[in-house]
């Protein structure tokens, strides 16, 4: 048997101290601090924060297709230092996109002995798949990611109203949510001034496109019952909206992403093309505006959207031609407990916005999430006051390319289990490749 303990233990009913024993890959029990049953292999772990191991709901591996701008490998490897033990990936970006059962396959044979945590997968929704819909919640995928516009590439096609009414009652009656970039591409607007400045490239894309979108997913969740998650909120609207949809009873939740809860639009330099994001990072009042939807629940959950690309095709200087998209699975918990912390939140609160309501997002409540007994003994154990400075050219993602290079932050992961084993253990990560797909 193997004894994870400490004094501050992150368990669902709050922090204390206690003894997480696991066997068999499981925990079997929780104990008191001083609950150690003798022969067991015990962890020592004092004053450092004992959280369940993070699950990370958006991430974008790219492989296969595209593994020049990530891999299992690399992605996971990511995650194990960040204390994340299971990625659901999205099924874009990789070709080919995770549209059909055959592509399903395509994936998990790539992910397959590659992989450092546990990963489960989405499937895609584009116009002409609706066929393909329920042959892949057979096969195991964990729910739907689809556009309302241009995703950014050319095999992954937005969705439209119509494509929408066809699925989601489906969805509805197979149990599985729709997980949905809102945007609408007629609120989208055509780019003027300086390709080098971040305030004309957010002005293509403003918070009316979100909002827009809501509106339109909040009815269609209305109509047909299915569960719909709206990807990374970026505004106070946006926010309102759901909360608004979620007071008369419509079936609709949110996430949010570390970028847009750290960082403000007025912040980012001319040219800074390692902060474009799509939609875009907004004003400090948006970014307060999230932090109150976490609060209120109206924002379930923070995942990364973690959507890396070589340096070459984030176009320095250039918002106009730099793809989209933020690498941070590695960096999550450092970046959102810096700013909960100076919010006064608790390591619990981490805990139920990046474990405990990603899992059950994914349908992995029974299993992951939850520092109880029965679950995958997934555990973090991670230093709350340790401070350290972002070196982008240590971090394990393919392309070392980050809107956080220099930052000072505070959370330092220690020890990362997956399923009872040591991934990640004080700065070095362990031999061999023990993710499950799951
Ligand atoms: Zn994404």
């Amino acid at each position: 048997m193997l004894i994870v303990r400490g004094r501050r233990v992150v368990l669902p009913g709050g922090e204390r101290p206690a003894s997480v024993h696991i066997q068999g890959g499981h925990i079997v029990s929780i104990g008191g601090e001083d609950e150690t049953p003798s022969g067991a292999e015990i962890v020592e772990c004092g004053g450092l924060v004992v959280s369940p191991g993070i699950v990370d709901s958006h991430v974008h591996v790219n492989e296969p297709g595209r593994t020049e701008w990530e891999g299992f490998d690399t992605a996971t490897r990511a995650a194990a230092r960040g204390g994340v033990t299971t990625i659901v990936d999205m099924p874009l970006n990789c070709v080919p996109a995770t549209t059909t059962v055959a592509a399903l396959e395509a994936k998990r044979h790539a992910a397959r002995g590659r992989s450092h945590v546990d990963t489960a997968l989405w499937g895609g929704i584009v116009p002409g798949n609706e066929a393909d819909v329920e042959p892949l919640i057979d096969a195991g995928v964990r729910g739907f990611k689809c556009f309302l516009v241009p995703s950014g590439v050319s095999e992954f096609a937005h969705a439209g109203e119509r494509t929408l009414r066809r699925v989601m009652p489906v969805l509805a009656r197979r149990d599985v949510p729709l997980l949905v970039h809102a945007e609408l591409p007629e609120a989208l607007r055509a780019h003027r001034g300086r390709p080098e400045s971040y305030r004309d490239y957010e002005a293509t894309r403003p918070v009316e496109a979100e909002l827009a979108a809501i509106d339109l997913m909040a009815t269609l969740a209305r109509e047909t019952g299915a569960r719909v998650h709206i990807v990374h909120v970026s505004s106070a609207a946006g926010a309102d909206a759901i909360a608004a949809a979620r007071a008369e009873g419509v079936p609709i939740t949110g996430e949010t992403c570390p970028h847009y809860l750290t960082m403000t639009n007025d912040g980012i330099p001319d040219g800074a093309t390692e902060f474009k994001c799509a939609p875009p990072i907004r004003t400090p009042g948006d970014r307060e505006a999230l932090w109150r939807g976490l609060d209120a629940g109206t924002l379930s959950l923070v995942a990364t959207d973690h959507s890396p690309a070589p340096p070459s095709l984030k176009c320095p200087g250039d918002f106009v031609r730099a793809w989209g998209g933020i690498a941070s699975l590695e960096l999550s918990l450092p970046v959102v407990w810096t700013a909960a912390r100076e919010r006064g939140h608790r390591p619990a609160d981490l805990a139920r916005w990046m474990s405990e309501a990603p899992a059950a997002l994914a349908g992995l409540s029974d299993r992951k999430g939850r520092l109880s007994p029965g679950y995958d003994a997934d555990v973090v154990v991670w230093d709350a006051d340790a401070e350290f400075t972002v070196d982008a050219a240590h971090l394990q993602q393919r392309h070392k390319v980050t809107p956080y290079a220099g930052r000072r932050l505070c959370g330092v992961v220690h020890t990362t289990f997956l399923r009872g084993t040591r991934v990640w253990d004080r700065g070095a990560l362990a031999a061999g490749e023990s993710g499950h797909l799951l």
